[in-house]
């Protein structure tokens, strides 16, 4: 389902509101229109929203010059987000594309600042303290991105500064953990302080902790392919055997999925689950509780990408296929067995 409206593209770049996004403005511009918050503030708030952009566009820009290649940016009412492929391990092209954003903002405030100090005596009253608001605005902007913990910008510009030193994931580790240090502190002072500060630091903190476990299983699986680590003898099953005869093999066979042969190619796959929550009786044959809308991965695929192939569409195992054939099968336990064997192997 779509969820969201393409206003217009900068630098070949989508540009995206969210459905939750317009209603919040609308809502604001509503407000307005009663009185119940002031006009000025509804704007400012427009524009708050327009500088997001323009944040994520700068952090976009920088990394299109790399070659990253930007999907779109998407408004939503917490911020801007920027859907881009992979970014560059690269300490370097990291640092200058988390810098771009927070940079940008530094630079909207000491404009808006001149525009205030020349204009001081030529603009009406309130127009100037509008000015002055819009700067504070572009100022807490760059302070609040530039915290050295992830998920915000200063969380990798820190690991970018650290890696020229370093291997990147040790690099992660420690801003993972200066970025956890600061939650804590911070979620304490919240409680003496705001308690705004508290939802910050928990979103800091699954941030950081976000952010390490898909760098370690990133760089351990790296260059990985499916076809080192899938299991080439699979046991699977023909369409037309009943029910009760396939849950007798499951029982035999111990796997809890099995791919469903008819002709040499793949024409389905069944999983326990399947049989024994199927509201067909046991004589029915499997062809009719399997299914048939396959997710398949190619054994000369990278198994980063079949274990987001899993995670995405919430599976357990995935069927290897080239021209058509079987040739393996490819689980998530298969997977995060070489990463226990792997992250030994590293310490
Ligand atoms: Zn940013």
């Amino acid at each position: 389902m779509k969820t969201s409206i393409r206003i217009l593209k900068v630098f070949g770049i989508p540009i995206e509101l969210d459905i939750s996004f317009l209603l919040l403005i609308i809502f604001i511009y509503v407000l307005a229109f009663f009185n119940i918050i002031p006009l000025q503030l509804a704007i400012l708030i427009t524009l708050v929203f327009a500088t997001v952009v323009i944040h994520e566009l700068s952090h976009s820009y920088v990394a299109q010059k790399y070659g990253v290649e930007i999907k779109k940016i998407v408004l939503l009412p917490i911020g801007g987000v920027a859907q881009m492929s992979e970014v560059p391990k690269k300490p370097r092209q990291e640092l200058f594309i988390s810098l771009a954003g927070p940079l940008t903002n530094v630079i909207i405030a000491i404009i808006l600042y001149l525009t205030y100090q020349f204009t001081l005596t030529l603009l009406p009253g309130f127009i100037s303290n509008f000015i002055l608001e819009f700067m504070l605005v572009n100022v807490v902007l760059a302070v609040f991105n530039l915290i050295p913990a992830f998920p915000m910008d200063g969380g990798r510009v820190l690991r970018a500064i650290l890696a020229e030193r370093m291997d990147y994931l040790r690099a992660t580790e420690i801003s993972v953990s200066i970025g956890k240090i600061f939650a804590v502190i911070m979620a304490v002072a919240g409680i003496f302080v705001n308690f705004f500060l508290i939802l910050i630091a928990l979103f800091i903190y699954i941030g950081a902790d976000q952010e390490y476990k898909s760098t370690i299983v990133s760089s351990l699986l790296k260059g990985m392919l499916v076809e080192n680590i899938m299991t080439t003898e699979v046991k699977t099953l023909d369409p037309h055997i009943t029910i009760e005869e396939a849950l007798n093999k499951i029982f035999e066979y111990k796997h809890m999925g099995y791919p469903v042969i008819e002709d040499q190619k793949l024409v389905g796959i069944v999983t326990f689950q399947d049989l024994s929550q199927s509201k067909y009786n046991k004589n029915s044959m499997i062809r009719e509780v399997m299914t048939e809308d396959i997710i398949t991965v190619s054994p000369h695929e990278e198994v980063i990408s079949a274990l987001e192939k899993l995670n995405k569409n919430n599976l357990g195992r995935l069927p290897v296929v080239e021209e058509n054939r079987l040739t393996g099968i490819v689980s998530k336990t298969d997977i995060l067995k070489v990463l226990n064997l792997m992250r030994n192997k590293v310490q």
